[in-house]
């Protein structure tokens, strides 16, 4: 079996959990698209279905594909053991939800993703869980607010749609020394450039759905973490049903395998398009954590290998309307929701991530109107900046 530690994380990205499933002589990881799995031994049968021999029986608990995707998200990541949802909400909802009762209290920030902010204002309140929501960077307000107990800290880090970066080592230590389940959605970042884990926290949470799939084709969530909290928010999805399904497992699988070469190709044409907008006469501002003038600069530095591959800015004029010209000039970006792609996509907060957020909401968060994120695709990036020039004449 390919081992955690002891291969290069490129030979892991393309090997890990290859060697799980065969079918005949295949070179490839098969879709087994099988709902169920027979046993004519009743004893077999049962200790599959009791977890005390590995295999499947059911596929809304587990499916051989869906086992391969999560075993190489489990050892990029550097856990103990990986538990996938069918989409990013349907993993960060799952394990909140499994993680949290009535009474329990969450510790967070204002700059979490859209949807998780909606699960942290309106859903865990309605099940009688405590929500605070603290200024993004401001540790030390969110390590007093840990210190007053809390059972879940949960962090994300860089954050959308204004790249904000959180000290995750600091914030974990304070996490832990609260005896909280300290999450990380590492959706932005990707393992090649962060590890949670490494860096103190119990759970890394990935939108499967943007970077490791990378191709904008398939939704999925996975969490990497100890066995003993993956196996609590496994027990919870089981019956939740979300189950990630094997065609997407595959889909997700195929666009991992070159996940460093997508990721060291967007972090460098990001890096690039940042340097030339912070420069460009048309850009007010530029939200990027390598940039020098970027306030989680030197964290990022310490934390993160790569500053990934989404930046977002603000244009001259800074009106919804100067944004959507901008938007609409674009000729190599699609327009949309997503992010993470091998494609490059721009959109605005309003229509994106903050869709589930009211414009007083976006505003209270920090969110100008007119914020453009730009998802760096893998394209050569002399076209993509002068796509961008062109877009902005006249701003
Ligand atoms: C997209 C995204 C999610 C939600 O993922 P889905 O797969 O769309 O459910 C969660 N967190 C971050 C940071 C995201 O970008």
């Amino acid at each position: 079996m390919i081992g955690d530690k002891d291969l290069g994380f490129e030979t892991r990205a393309v090997w890990a959990g290859e060697d799980r499933v065969s079918a005949g002589e295949a070179t490839q990881v098969p879709v087994v698209h099988s709902v169920a799995f027979a046993y004519d031994d009743l004893d077999e049968w049962l200790e599959v279905s009791l977890g005390n021999r590995p295999g499947h029986f059911y596929t809304r608990n587990t499916n051989p594909t869906v086992a391969v995707f999560e075993e190489k998200a489990r050892v990029l990541e550097g856990g103990e053991a990986a538990v996938s949802a069918a989409s990013g909400m349907g993993i960060i909802s799952g394990a909140l939800f499994a993680l949290l009762a009535s009474g329990d209290r969450v510790v967070s920030v204002k700059d979490t993703y859209g949807g998780t902010n909606r699960l942290f204002t309106e859903f865990l309140p309605r099940q009688g869980v405590g929500v605070t929501l603290c200024e993004t960077t401001d540790f030390a307000a969110i390590e007093a607010e840990v210190a007053k107990g809390c059972q879940v800290l949960y962090l994300e880090t860089p954050t959308n749609p204004t790249i904000k970066i959180l000290d995750l080592e600091r914030l974990a230590r304070a996490g832990r020394e609260a005896g909280a389940v300290v999450m990380v959605d590492n959706t932005f970042a990707t393992p090649v450039n962060q590890n949670p884990l490494a860096l103190g926290a119990d759970l890394a949470l990935h939108s499967a759905t943007k970077f490791l799939g990378g191709h904008a084709d398939a939704l999925g969530g996975v969490a990497v973490g100890s066995r003993d909290l993956i196996r609590k928010i496994y027990a919870y999805r089981e019956i939740a049903g979300g189950a990630l399904h094997p065609m997407s497992a595959y889909l997700l699988l195929r666009g991992m395998k070159t996940l460093h070469l997508r990721i060291e190709r967007q972090n460098a044409n990001a890096l690039a398009i940042a340097r030339f907008l912070e420069s460009h006469p048309g850009v007010e501002r530029v939200f990027y954590p390598g940039l020098e003038s970027h306030p989680g600069h030197d964290i990022a530095r310490r934390q993160m290998r790569g500053f990934g591959g989404i930046l977002s800015f603000v244009t001259k004029g800074g009106t919804l309307e100067d944004a959507g010209r901008v938007l609409s000039r674009l000729r190599l970006a699609r327009r949309a929701a997503n992010l993470g792609s091998v494609e490059t996509i721009a959109g605005i907060p309003a229509t994106t991530s903050h869709v589930e957020c009211t414009a007083e909401e976006r505003r209270a968060m920090g969110i100008p109107e007119s914020l453009i994120r730009y998802s760096v695709g893998i394209e050569n990036v002399e076209d993509l900046k002068a796509d961008l020039d062109q877009a902005l004449a006249g701003c």
